[in-house]
């Protein structure tokens, strides 16, 4: 791994780690560039792996499975919390390699990392709890005991947009359940996963209990693996499109597959909503990570009697943020992933744009240097736009207005995602009644952030399959054993 001037004026050169990381050693090598994405600039350079890493990979989390499935659980507990103190005592590193790789703002990336970390404080616990069940038959034949055992050799697969949180949000339960992982972080942003990797080293996980490996070639390294018998799990976090072929995939070896996919949440506000409030919930829904968040609030349906006043507000509010690079610690909005990422934002726009809509702020990229997009706010969408079937992923806040419950609650569902929804009013039952109403895993009523270590997080429909965190989180890597006992 090679670094660029730019960078090490700003993160800890001892976080730095030396490439893929594979049975407990460091692999330097070249290949993946990492850019600023606030100005393209080459931040460094990270190893890329081969199919022969790949199988080397999974060769060490063989090795070190039986072992790992045998540390006693408090001792497991152990090391998933001295891994969280050393998140939290190298935090302010790490969140300034979040912003310099991924490009979110300072404040946003602080709270990624505490975030993160508390996924490792929140498994440490975990891994003391393991449940398991005593039961009597109805027919009184025999006696009922499950076990819960590790599902075995896990890889991990994790997008950019947060690339602490994503890792430790399935590195966390892994380990706790006793199973060994190989993680494939997203190319754009791999830096902060071999820095974590570092401190799980310092932390004392095992060599081969965590291997991370960096490639250009994410299909054919992970079909690779998941081809490999002894790789019993598949957790995996990005897009739903990729998530399909993951799963046609795994399926050849009938690999255990948990899916966190895209989101298309829709934030209604109701006439009957403390307006300060909804404005607030909807600049958290909307703009934590500039909009590239699967959570993110991408289609705000507001009550025609609150409509206006709405827009005026949130309008005021995205036109004061200030945008600039993430490390700046005056930012607000950084700089999107990818040019990429800028086109389809500005694709969306200009369909809405040219089907009616209005912008009363923003409405087009902006020309400097690197990869911005300014905030917007979008109204008089027609409710058929691309952009309110797609995830927008920046930061645009398209603005639908409706009449009554049964409306906002047609068009929230009228997506073939389910993973976030929000609802702002102060009528407590209503929005119960209605939240019943909405095909969604998650719901924030009078909240714009839901995400928390101890909560389930997942969708139904196309926004994936299974659960991270909360209490169930750790069976995603565990599979129930059923002993018939007669005594
Ligand atoms: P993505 O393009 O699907 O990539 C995600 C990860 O998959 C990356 O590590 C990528 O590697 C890898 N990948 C791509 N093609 C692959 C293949 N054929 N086989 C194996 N791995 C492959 O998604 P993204 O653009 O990074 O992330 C944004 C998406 O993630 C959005 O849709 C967002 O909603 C979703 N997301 C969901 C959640 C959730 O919890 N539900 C959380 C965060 C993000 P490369 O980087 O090398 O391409």
């Amino acid at each position: 791994m090679t670094f660029h001037a730019k960078f090490s004026g700003y993160a800890d050169p001892t976080l730095h780690a030396a490439g893929l990381y594979i049975g407990g050693k460091w692999q330097s090598g070249s290949g993946i560039t990492v850019l600023d994405p606030s100005t393209g600039n080459l931040l460094a350079e990270v190893s890329d792996a081969s199919i022969e890493d790949a199988q080397r990979a999974v060769d060490a989390a063989d090795a070190a499975a039986a072992g790992w499935r045998a540390t006693p659980a408090r001792q497991r507990s152990e090391i998933l919390r001295r891994w969280y103190q050393l998140m939290t005592q190298h935090a302010e590193e790490l969140a300034t390699l979040i912003a310099l790789e991924n490009g979110k703002a300072l404040a946003d990336a602080r709270g990624e990392v505490a975030y993160a970390a508390e996924f490792f404080r929140w498994y440490a616990e975990e891994a003391t709890r393991i449940p398991g069940e005593f039961r009597h038959t109805p027919s009184g034949s025999h006696n009922i005991l499950v076990d819960h055992e590790p599902t075995g050799i896990a890889v991990l697969i994790t997008p950019w947009n947060f690339p602490a949180a994503m890792a430790t949000r399935k590195i966390g339960p892994a380990l706790a359940a006793g199973c060994t992982v190989i993680l494939k972080p997203a190319s754009e942003t791999p830096l902060t996963a071999y820095a974590m990797a570092r401190l799980g080293e310092e932390a004392g996980v095992p060599p081969g209990v965590v291997n991370v490996l960096t490639t250009s070639n994410p299909g054919v390294i992970t079909n690779a693996m998941l081809a490999d018998p002894r790789v019993r799990k598949l957790s995996f976090t990005g897009s739903t499109g990729v998530g399909r072929v993951l799963l046609a995939e795994a399926a050849k070896s009938v690999v255990s597959c948990s899916m966190e996919l895209g989101g298309n949440a829709p934030f209604i506000v109701f006439d009957d909503a403390d307006l300060e409030a909804a404005l607030d919930g909807a600049m958290i829904a909307k703009m934590r990570n500039a909009g590239e968040a699967c959570t993110a609030a991408n289609r705000f349906y507001v009550q025609a009697g609150i409509h206006d006043a709405f827009v005026a507000g949130l309008t005021a509010r995205m036109k004061s943020l200030k945008i600039g690079p993430g490390y700046d610690p005056e930012t607000q909005c950084g700089p999107m992933i990818t040019q990429n990422a800028v086109r389809k934002i500005d694709r969306l726009v200009s369909e809405a744009l040219a089907a009616g809509a209005r912008a009363t702020t923003g409405g087009k990229p902006l020309t400097e240097n690197g990869y911005f997009y300014p905030p917007t706010v979008l109204e008089n969408v027609p409710v058929n736009a691309s952009i309110a079937r797609e995830e927008i992923f920046g930061p645009v806040a398209p603005v639908y207005k409706f009449e009554s419950d049964d409306e906002a609650i047609r068009l929230a569902n009228n997506t073939e995602y389910g993973l976030a929804a929000y609802i702002y009013s102060r009528d407590l039952k209503r929005a119960m009644k209605v939240g019943k109403r909405i095909e969604t895993g998650m719901l924030g009523i009078n909240r714009g952030l839901m995400s928390d270590p101890a909560a389930p997080f997942g969708g139904v429909k196309q926004s994936g399959i299974g659960r991270e965190g909360g209490v169930t989180g750790i069976l995603e890597f565990m599979e129930p054993k059923y002993y018939a006992v007669d005594y």
